[in-house]
């Protein structure tokens, strides 16, 4: 084992020590050596830039002690060494890249409390679960901050959120792409995980770290230019509902979305107390100067079906409980809110969960939403009408249904609940009656009035419900889109002395892959976004490494990288992928959930990624082999989830209302039949139109040049300090790390600089009294190649590449020597 000193001093172990590292958990060693040795020993295999102690001492012998401050070697006489080890900064830099060295490494680190750690392109993030004050404070920013305006190889701080942020950010700027300095090229941040791994608390980090350098950009420019003035400082914004503080910095709004969103897209779940339900990539655009001008912002597939059945520990969403208990006394009283319990509500009772475990208080969040709706530029009056609407949505939970004697219809019962939920939806008692008890059937030409049953009745009153909710969420998301809209008298074109060229960042903030004891249609959408992201990094990845090899000279041709497009095909292929054979199944007027499974069996049988044993068959049930696994799915439900449309009637009802937010998010609702826009069940359908934004996400993602965080979650009881190597593991599998490392390491795993390549194996080369070779001519005069004729070995022109078998044949020669 060679170690890697900060100072670049580098250290061989004896057998002795090796056994060390091998063996302990720890990475404590003493280490012996002399001075000179110190300084002409080269290295690679481990790199130390984290140590945090390290001790010398003339007479050997005594004990490590932890110090931070003590980063180096000194030029005492050192004749023994101890040092902490928090594992390497870069994982990509370990000689045996595999599952264990991975978790081995990031295990160390975690125990000193570093959470963030680099696989090549990747940033793992582990989720400490308790405040990292250190890690977050303003002085933190200031360092990458200005390690970013000045990079040196040796200043280069440990990986970090901001980190990844501060390369995305100079490289729109084209200051790390000297060569296209013109030409700003678009960024991406691709933050996934599985729930509670710290997704949305790492893409909050990262757009802190954005407003703080557009706010240093203001006033860098501000100091420098000066016909740029009136461009870069903080730009008026746009209002809408004529509310908007003027005073308020655009990076203010970017930040101030967050409340919102959270307030109506998140709630608590048994694996996360403030679980994002929606995926979200927001655009952050950036002008000229890098002064951030607007963002934008497009959700996923946001789960509707926790708005009528909240799991049991888990709760419906935040804006429920927040309004409940934050209602102000003129509102409960327009509201007919007499009751501030949220056990009074069905949608709020039936979980019986009401409180969040992190003691973050819902009258506190809704205080935070508030102001944030207002910061952003929401009237007065669209929060009141917002709030109305929850009020109506919280007593459509509690109507009720009386059946007919002969089962065969049903009627609404006339109770505060429906009264107050027709009141406030602006519409009449009989008309919400008519609408959730009938059914119109056009059939040729004429309209038949169908009634419904109880059942039938029950299913209307929750579609409206996730329709209207699902509206509203729709509708706040462009609120705050329009309020966001970047904004083209702000960008430097304006003031005619610059070209107009601004660039953005994306970042994603999306769930990533699952498989549970039960899995349904939503789990596909979610496994199949995985595999659509997995597939783009793996050829990014893949890119890469064409790259360094074209660069370095190396015969790459004939290596080969795993691509998932097969698993692709199989969900979204057009006429004969999953998602199509569902819509088909949908527009068929009789269809039900097993005709489709049947159908499923009898396309997709012989595809290799597809599987229904007898057994699976029986239950309706059908396994895909994922990148990240098998995983079986239910098929019980997906026609209805698919279809996800509000009856005809009750999209007519929504129009006959007097209550001018629900027209106007009427646009939003997706109603059978005519209703909002054209198109056919199928154009219309979950999976249709999520694939739709599936394919614009990629192509989006395909003009960026991303960057990855992978969020993990070291243990599910949520608690600090506690690292269980199998959901780490597990995690590492589904997040592509794994995966990515093998794509990278495809071809020539062990790359050495000559240097280094030399000092290790001299004792095969020909002259064994040079030194280390400096360059490529050194290397060739050293005669390795041809003297220790392995195969697999590739001279580059800065290093020397192998293959695993070429690898081990020249460790094997070393032994041998030696
Ligand atoms: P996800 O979006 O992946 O579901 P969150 O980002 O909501 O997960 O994180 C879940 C919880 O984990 C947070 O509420 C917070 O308590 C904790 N957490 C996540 N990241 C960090 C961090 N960097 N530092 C401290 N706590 C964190
Ligand atoms: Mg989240």
């Amino acid at each position: 084992v060679f170690i890697h000193l900060v100072n670049d001093h580098s250290l061989s172990l004896t057998d002795d020590e090796r056994h060390y590292f091998e063996d302990e958990k720890e990475f404590k060693v003493v280490i012996k050596v002399d001075k000179e040795q110190l300084k002409s020993a080269a290295h690679d295999d481990i790199k130390l830039r984290n140590i945090n102690s390290l001790t010398l001492d003339g007479n050997g012998g005594s004990s490590p002690t932890k110090d931070h401050k003590k980063n180096g070697v000194s030029d005492n006489e050192s004749s023994s060494i101890a040092v902490v080890v928090g594992g390497v900064d870069d994982l990509i830099g370990l000689t045996h890249l595999h599952e264990p060295a991975i978790l081995h490494a990031l295990r160390l680190r975690y125990d000193s409390d570093i959470i963030y750690t680099s696989t090549g392109p990747i940033l793992i993030a582990v989720n400490p679960f308790k405040p990292m004050p250190t890690l977050y404070q303003r002085n933190a920013m200031d360092l990458y901050r200005i390690q970013g305006n000045n990079k040196t190889k040796e200043t280069r701080l440990s990986p970090h959120v901001y980190q990844t942020a501060d390369d995305a950010y100079r490289q729109i700027r084209g200051e790390s792409r000297i060569e296209d300095t013109t030409n700003p090229v678009d960024q991406s941040i691709l933050v996934s995980g599985e729930s509670g791994a710290g997704k949305t608390v790492t893409t909050k980090i990262v757009l802190d770290y954005f407003a703080m350098l557009s706010k240093k950009c203001t006033s860098s420019t501000d100091d420098n230019s000066n016909n740029n003035n009136n461009t870069t400082t903080t730009t008026p914004r746009k209002s809408w509902g004529g509310s908007v503080n003027q005073d308020v910095s655009i990076e203010q709004q970017v930040l101030q979305s967050n409340p919102i969103l959270e307030a109506f897209g998140n709630a608590r779940t048994i694996r996360n107390d403030n679980s994002s339900r929606f995926g979200k990539y927001i655009d952050i655009a950036f002008d000229h100067n890098g002064k951030l001008i607007g963002a934008s912002i497009e959700t996923y597939l946001l789960e509707k079906v926790r708005l009528i059945h909240p799991a049991e520990k888990e709760r419906n969403y935040h804006i429920f409980y927040q309004f409940l208990s934050s209602a102000t006394a003129q509102q409960r009283q327009e509201f007919f809110l007499t009751t501030k319990t949220a056990i009074d509500f069905r949608l709020l009772s039936d979980s019986g969960t009401f409180d969040r475990r992190d003691g973050v208080d819902d009258c506190q969040t809704h205080f935070e939403m508030l102001t944030a709706m207002k910061t952003i530029g929401f009237s007065e009056e669209t929060i009141s009408s917002l709030m109305r609407l929850i009020s109506a949505i919280l007593f459509a939970g509690n109507m009720s249904f009386t059946p007919s004697d002969d089962g065969e219809s049903c009627k609404l019962d006339k109770t505060k609940s429906s009264l107050a939920c027709a009141a406030l939806l602006g519409i009449t008692f009989d008309g919400l009656s008519t609408a959730l008890t009938k059914r119109s059937i056009i059939a040729a030409d004429e309209t038949v009035l169908k009634l419904l049953t109880i059942e039938e009745s029950g299913k209307a009153c929750e579609a409206l419900i996730k329709a209207v909710y699902g509206a509203a969420f729709d509708f706040i998301v462009e609120k705050v889109n329009t309020s966001l809209d970047r904004d083209p008298r702000a960008t430097p074109g304006a003031s005619g002395s610059a070209p107009s060229g601004g660039a953005s960042i994306g970042v994603l903030d999306i769930f990533g892959f699952e498989t549970f004891d039960y899995n349904s249609f939503e789990q596909l959408c979610i496994n199949y976004t995985n595999e659509a992201l997995q597939q783009q990094f793996n050829r990014y990845v893949f890119k890469l490494e064409q790259q360094e090899y074209e660069k370095e000279g190396i015969l790459w041709k004939f290596i080969e990288f795993p691509d998932n497009q097969d698993v692709l095909n199989l969900i979204d292929v057009k006429h004969t992928g999953i998602m199509a054979l569902l819509d088909e199944q949908c527009i068929l007027p009789r269809s039900t959930d097993n005709k489709f499974t049947r159908y499923l069996y009898a396309r997709c049988d012989r595809h290799p990624r597809f599987s229904a044993s007898s057994a699976q068959r029986v239950d309706y049930l059908f396994s895909i082999e994922h990148y990240a696994g098998l995983v079986e799915y239910n098929t019980e439900g997906w026609l209805e989830k698919n279809k996800d449309q509000l009856p005809a009637s009750a999209a007519e009802l929504i129009k006959s209302s007097d209550f001018d937010l629900l027209l106007d998010i009427n646009r939003f609702v997706r109603a059978e039949g005519s209703g909002a826009g054209r198109g056919t069940v199928a154009t219309k359908s979950v999976s249709f139109q999520f694939a739709k934004q599936l394919r614009t996400l990629r192509s989006r993602i395909e003009t960026t040049v991303p960057h990855y965080i992978r969020c993990l979650k070291p243990n599910d009881e949520l608690c600090p300090d506690y690292f269980e190597p199998k959901n780490i593991v597990e995690q590492l599998r589904c997040g592509g790390v794994l995966e990515a490392v093998r794509v990278s390491r495809a071809g020539y795993p062990t790359r050495y600089p000559h240097d280094v390549f030399t000092a290790r194996y001299y004792i095969l080369g020909n002259r064994k009294d040079n030194g280390p070779a400096k360059n490529r001519e050194d290397f060739l005069a050293l005669d390795f190649p041809s003297r220790c004729a392995v195969a697999g070995l590739q001279l580059g022109r800065t290093k020397v590449f192998l293959r695993r078998e070429a690898f081990d044949r020249i460790e094997a020669m070393r032994s041998e020597k030696f």
